[in-house]
């Protein structure tokens, strides 16, 4: 897409640290990490949100973030990392073409997700959010 920046990445008509790139994938260092070695994984491809991006390339990005993070970690010497991804502005997501975040995490990081526990009000709520899921799901 002609404007997207990271299409520019995959062009070349932007800078990047690029730590992995394949036929449907590259990886490169997030400009402003959460922590030193924060990575994006994205598809070459422009795809706006993760459910059109093809199961063949949406499952090379889930791998090599997943190795992409275990390899972060051995060389930054941490103990784990966070595989994150933002879909829609509400979500979080600034760059509107999909990318997967590898956080590489310490003990001492200094970083929290804001996480929070809500409960179901009722079993029967519950089970209409388990069914209205079941009813629109595509693959
Ligand atoms: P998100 O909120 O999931 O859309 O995250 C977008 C991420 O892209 C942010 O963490 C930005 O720091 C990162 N980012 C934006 N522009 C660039 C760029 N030119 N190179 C590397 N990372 C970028
Ligand atoms: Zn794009």
């Amino acid at each position: 897409m002609e404007n997207c920046i990271f299409c520019k990445i995959v062009r070349g008509e932007l800078p990047a640290d690029v730590v992995y790139e394949d036929e449907f994938v590259i990886a490169f260092l997030d400009i402003a990490p959460i922590n030193k070695g924060h990575i994006l994984v994205i598809p070459k491809e422009h795809h706006t949100g993760i459910g059109s991006v093809p199961e063949e390339v949406a499952g090379r990005m889930l791998r090599v973030a997943s190795r992409l993070g275990i390899a972060s970690r051995r060389a930054l010497d941490l103990e784990g990392f966070n595989l994150h991804l933002a879909d829609a502005t509400c979500a979080g997501q600034i760059v509107m073409h999909a990318h997967l975040h590898v956080v590489p995490r310490g003990a001492e990081d200094g970083f929290n997700w804001n996480w929070r526990q809500l409960q179901y009000a009722s079993a029967e709520e519950k089970q209409n959010i388990v069914n209205d899921i079941k009813n629109k799901l595509k693959l």
